[in-house]
């Protein structure tokens, strides 16, 4: 979850499409991420009920299930005992989260070679808006397809997608595609493609909505786009407006980004002061790994390193390097922090705290030069709303959009 994306609930009229609209908003959502990754080391799984969360006498819950396990009627943040009473005989492990997280990252690195607007929404999903990347990388359709062929090459997961307008109909179209598909809904056609489908397949209705729509007869996207909105609203007050715009295809939260950080840190306080110098390169090279993370996440590339030093005693040393280029490669910047720790350090002396920063950005992957424009558009107009907000909720308050839009955000389930 990039720390600087923020979400808010969008009022209003429900905007008409335009008439040139194109389909450019791409959900990728990674098919059965965590069971995935688990069968990259143990391939002989494949094809077997999997089940990661615990083992099937522990309490807690399922956090993924492969495709097989759910033919059971297993599913995620389901009790492990229940899993274990319908599918005896399934695999079940235990989870590794940090794992996950790597391998989490290694998407994202895929997905910023595709567009300066990404945002990462949980751990194995994010939207991408493809809108301007046409020279580096086709139109909207060909890019999508070139994107999930790219994350399956090189990470050997497979992952699914849903292009679309909006940030809704893609996700339910990235859901359609399950497993290892892209859907395509193109422009002026998202009323069709959800008209069909349970209400409960779109994002943000859940078991609650669900029933007290059946409770007026309405089971289908098409029939709740049948109620006027005034009536909805009457029933469910503002949520009845999100429900319209979300029959239609239409996003019910918008999505901006923080102003640009000026710089990044990290830093950590060992628990005894230490003079390890294998200890303090490991430290050094995973707060490296969480601010370069961070950096991309941002979408942003640094000029200047700083690593701190502080000694017992508290005595505290920074130095800084300044690159000739900007970067965002993990690789790069570690390999400043350990020259700056083997030219400075004092492997003497026994230290206290460790810590890195970031500064001196620039927009964009360094390789995307193409793209500067348009983010630096993208960004410009991004800014603003987010200032705009904070004019009315205060520095760092603007949260997901009212606790109605919440289930849009679910980070624990993973589908
Ligand atoms: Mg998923």
């Amino acid at each position: 979850m990039p720390q600087l994306a923020r979400f808010r609930a969008k009022h209003g009229p429900v905007e008409e499409p335009a008439p040139d609209a194109v389909a450019s908003i791409l959900h990728v959502d990674m098919d059965a991420f965590f069971v995935s990754v688990e069968l990259l080391e143990r391939p002989e799984l494949r094809g077997k009920p999997v089940v990661v969360g615990g083992q099937k006498d522990q309490r807690g819950v399922v956090s993924a299930a492969s495709y097989e396990a759910r033919k059971y009627g297993i599913h995620s943040a389901m009790p492990l005992r229940t899993a274990g009473r319908l599918c005896p005989h399934a695999i079940f492990l235990d989870g590794r989260h940090e794992k996950y997280g790597e391998w989490s990252d290694r998407v994202a690195s895929t997905l910023v070679n595709f567009s300066p607007v990404v945002e990462m929404v949980s751990i194995d999903e994010a939207y991408l808006d493809l809108a301007g990347t046409e020279r580096l990388h086709g139109p909207p359709l060909a890019a999508a397809d070139k994107l999930l062929r790219t994350i399956t090459q090189t990470t050997a997961l497979p992952c699914s997608g849903g292009l679309a307008t909006t940030r809704l109909t893609a996700k339910v179209a990235s859901e359609q595609a399950k497993p290892r598909g892209l859907v395509w809904v193109p422009p002026g056609r998202e009323a069709r493609f959800l008209a069909p489908l349970s209400v409960r397949k779109i994002p943000g209705i859940g078991e609650v909505t669900e029933r007290a729509l059946r409770a007026l007869g309405i089971e289908t996207v098409e029939q709740l786009a049948a109620v006027p909105q005034e009536q909805l609203e009457k029933i469910f007050g503002q949520w009845g407006e999100a429900l319209y715009r979300k029959a239609r295809g239409g996003d019910s939260y918008e999505f901006v980004i923080d102003a640009e950080p000026k710089s990044i840190s990290h830093n950590h306080t060992f628990g005894q002061d230490t003079d390890d110098v294998h200890e303090m390169a490991t430290m050094l090279s995973h707060l490296s790994q969480k601010a370069c993370k961070r950096l991309r996440e941002a979408g942003l590339a640094a000029r200047t390193l700083t690593l701190t030093i502080r000694y017992a005693g508290f005595e505290t040393h920074t130095r800084a390097k300044t690159l000739a280029r900007p970067t965002q490669l993990d690789s790069d910047i570690y390999t400043v922090f350990q020259e700056l720790f083997r030219k400075h350090g004092d492997t003497k002396r026994k230290v206290r705290l460790l810590g890195v920063s970031l500064s001196g950005f620039t927009q964009g992957n360094p390789q995307l030069d193409l793209l500067e424009a348009e983010r630096r558009e993208k960004l410009a107009k991004l800014t603003k709303a987010a200032d705009r907000l904070r004019d009315r909720f205060g520095f760092g308050k603007v949260q997901f959009g009212g606790s109605l839009c919440a289930d849009d955000l679910d980070h624990n389930r993973e589908e």
